[in-house]
């Protein structure tokens, strides 16, 4: 199954759950607007999207992406997941995603700012604060934003820079963007575990993938919730010290995995290690029907996007492995651009103890609202987070 068919399988479900009649469920997945169109710089076409998938709740929100690989398909799904994603976590936005179909690693610095200011020309009437926030996403980062922000306020004369978020912090971006999603799944974690009276202190996790989320979140978890990372992987290696990993006092960089101390093991080998926790913050699809029995963790936690697919879920759900959803686990990144959003539209600039208050704040409720109406309801939480999200937005 993948990322697309468990995200429509999850929505299915809730929706039936929640009572809803088929002409209901066809109206929320059906995007409010698709845009489909060419950009052509240097004489190279690429084929880009926008797909403004709901603006029930407040503007459309979500990443552009740079990759070959982009789709319609794809990105319509994935602005589906924003729409639920915003709505799980109870913040004003709804769902989009865009994308532009090639490798930016194959072009230079130039072209890719061209590429830039050309998405924004073709959407310039379509976005903006009050009707779509784009932020970045697979190879896009604070530069390309900093870019559209300029051709959006050289179009419009808009300069509140409300336009777009994660941009740089001289930009307009805010302070703790860059812990956001790491952060918000060391909140999730330490609220689930509050809720089942489990001990923080010296769990033991396992961490795939250490990137900008998985790092963080390694690094947080340690120093505030005092658990142990004992596992790390990338994509080549994976590295296992019973003593723990030491993320603590690590600063992020992408040669991470060469600082720690511990004997290595293959990639994969993550999956089935022995711990309480086994993070996944490193790609979507990695768990099926066919690897789900090597989990030995009793808790999971989503945090990259669709680890665990749906069938996988319930499987190892039915043998009391919790999974704590990508819906809620890594929405971190998304409440702090609401907030970089709000901060713009108010002219200010918060410290980051503020931001990172409020982002717990508003973590914390999302995690209580799925976990009671788990409960309440006698369904798993992943599909909680979807009930709660479908019933805000239908
Ligand atoms: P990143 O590119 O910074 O890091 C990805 C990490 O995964 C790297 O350490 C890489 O070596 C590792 N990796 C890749 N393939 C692997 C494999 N087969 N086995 C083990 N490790 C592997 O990306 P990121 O920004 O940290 O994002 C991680 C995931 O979280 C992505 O799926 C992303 O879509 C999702 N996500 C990110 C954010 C965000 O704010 N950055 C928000 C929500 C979801």
């Amino acid at each position: 199954m993948n990322m697309l068919e468990s995200a429509q399988a999850l929505i299915q479900r809730s929706a039936k759950h929640l009572g809803l009649k088929e002409a209901e469920i066809e109206a929320f997945i059906s995007p409010v607007a698709e845009h489909d169109f060419e950009i052509t710089v240097d004489d190279i076409t690429h084929h880009a999207y926008r797909i403004q998938h709901n603006n029930k709740r407040g503007p459309f929100k979500g990443g552009i992406r740079f990759h070959p690989h982009v789709d319609k398909a794809e990105v319509r799904a994935l602005a589906t997941l924003m729409s639920i994603k915003g709505a799980a976590v109870n913040i004003p936005m709804g769902g989009g995603k865009g994308g532009v179909a090639f490798d930016p690693r194959e072009f230079d610095d130039a072209h890719v700012e061209k590429v830039a200011r050309a998405y924004v020309r073709a959407l310039q009437e379509h976005i903006g604060p009050d009707k779509d926030v784009p932020a970045p996403d697979m190879n896009t980062d604070g530069a390309v934003i900093d870019w559209m922000v300029d051709e959006y306020e050289q179009l419009t004369g808009d300069t509140s820079k409300a336009s777009f978020t994660g941009k740089s912090i001289a930009g307009g971006g805010s302070e703790g963007r860059e812990e956001a999603t790491g952060r918000g799944g060391v909140i999730a974690l330490r609220e689930y575990c509050k809720k089942h009276g489990l001990n923080t202190n010296g769990l033991k996790v396992a961490v795939q993938g250490v990137g900008n989320v998985g790092f963080y979140f390694a690094k947080i978890a340690e120093t505030e919730l005092g658990v142990s990372v004992v596992a790390a992987a990338n994509s080549k290696v994976m590295k296992y010290n019973t003593e723990g990993l030491g993320f603590g006092d690590k600063v992020f960089s992408r040669h991470i995995m060469d600082e720690l101390n511990g004997e290595i093991r293959p990639s994969n080998d993550i999956i089935q290690a022995d711990v309480d926790v086994l993070v996944f913050a490193a790609l979507g699809e990695v768990i099926d029907t066919e690897n789900q029995a090597e989990i030995q963790a009793d808790i999971v936690l989503e945090l990259a996007n669709g680890p665990v697919d749906d069938e996988a879920l319930q499987q190892i759900e039915a043998r009391n492995v919790r999974v704590i959803p990508d819906v809620i686990a890594n929405a971190g990144g998304v409440i702090v651009s609401y907030l970089e959003w709000l901060q713009n539209r108010e002219g200010e600039h918060w410290g980051e103890a503020r931001v990172n208050a409020k982002l717990d704040e508003i973590l914390t409720s999302a995690m209580s609202d799925a976990m009671k109406r788990a409960e309440s309801d006698g369904v798993l939480l992943k599909e909680a987070a979807f009930v709660i999200a479908l019933e805000r937005l239908v």
